[in-house]
């Protein structure tokens, strides 16, 4: 089964319904970080809910990133999304595991949840919302609906095993503007059935899921979205951040290490600058 995200309008326009499952890129995220089951359920839960963020926006040089932080096991969660739901992230403490008992609530613990998106304008947009129930999709609901206001009923699954991801993804209802309190109502109603979103993903594909709850309203479907676990470093990316701390700085870095490493947290990869390197980056400019 191949990732995918379904998204269609309904209610002339004034409301939308998206229905994802991202096994793969959730899967290719907790294996470039060694991810204990446990720590790559929630974290593979907010990589998503990035991902449907993601497919909302519009250019291709837009992008946002979410910073779960909070007081649990994890530590920090740090999601990036990209136009076209391009993905990626990392955790604190990727090896983490729940105590016998603990929930998932244990991972995160009570925080804040950051937003910060550049849609190419003067100031990027920065929301906020908190951490406090610890099920991801009930404090991004409420992310939604404060920053945001956008009334969104959420549904997520993310179910490890093993390290192979079983499903990665969920359900979100949410009300566009103009959308009409009763149109809000039925569509909150219908989201009550998503109360085993793993279940739902395993047993039917997105559409299909679509179909089946909201085929009597005929979906307007959008064109699809293929998720994606992508990670934008590269070696010139790098140099161009040796280059942003100056060659002072530069250079003492190497003369007390030999070399410079830049470490990129999303993926692990390593990009080493070399006294030859670091002479030809600043002799470019
Ligand atoms: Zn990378």
């Amino acid at each position: 089964m191949k990732d995918v995200m379904k998204r269609a309008l309904l209610f002339d326009g004034s409301a939308m319904i998206s229905v994802w499952n991202m096994p793969k890129a959730a899967q290719e995220g907790a294996r470039l970080h060694g991810m204990s089951d446990d720590a790559a359920e929630v974290f593979g839960k907010v990589l998503s809910v990035t991902a449907y963020m993601a497919a909302g926006m519009k250019d291709t040089r837009d992008k946002l990133t979410v910073i779960v932080e909070g007081d649990g096991k994890l530590g920090r969660v740090v999601t990036c999304g990209e136009c076209g739901a391009r993905v990626r992230g990392y955790v604190s403490n990727p090896k983490e595991r729940l105590s016998p008992g603990q929930t998932q609530a244990a991972m995160l613990g009570e925080g804040v949840i950051s937003v910060i998106k550049d849609l190419g304008l003067e100031q990027p947009y920065r929301g906020y919302g908190k951490i406090v129930k610890g099920d991801v999709a009930g404090d991004f609901a409420g992310y939604f609906m404060l920053s945001e206001q956008a009334p969104t009923a959420l549904a997520l699954a993310c179910t490890f095993e093993n390290g192979v991801c079983k499903v990665c993804g969920g359900a979100a209802a949410t009300a566009l503007p103009g959308c009409k309190e009763e149109y809000l109502v039925v569509l909150e109603d219908i989201m009550r059935n998503f109360t085993d979103m793993g279940a739902a993903l395993a047993g039917g594909g997105p559409e299909q899921l679509i179909q089946e709850h909201f085929g009597h309203f005929s979906p307007a479907y959008l064109p699809d979205v293929t998720p994606e676990y992508r990670c934008t470093c590269s070696r010139a990316r790098s140099a161009g951040m040796i280059r942003a701390i100056g060659k002072k700085e530069a250079l003492s870095i190497l003369a007390e290490n030999g070399e410079i490493d830049v470490h990129c947290e999303f993926c692990g990869k390593n990009y080493s600058f070399n006294a030859q390197d670091i002479d030809k980056l600043f002799n470019e400019e």
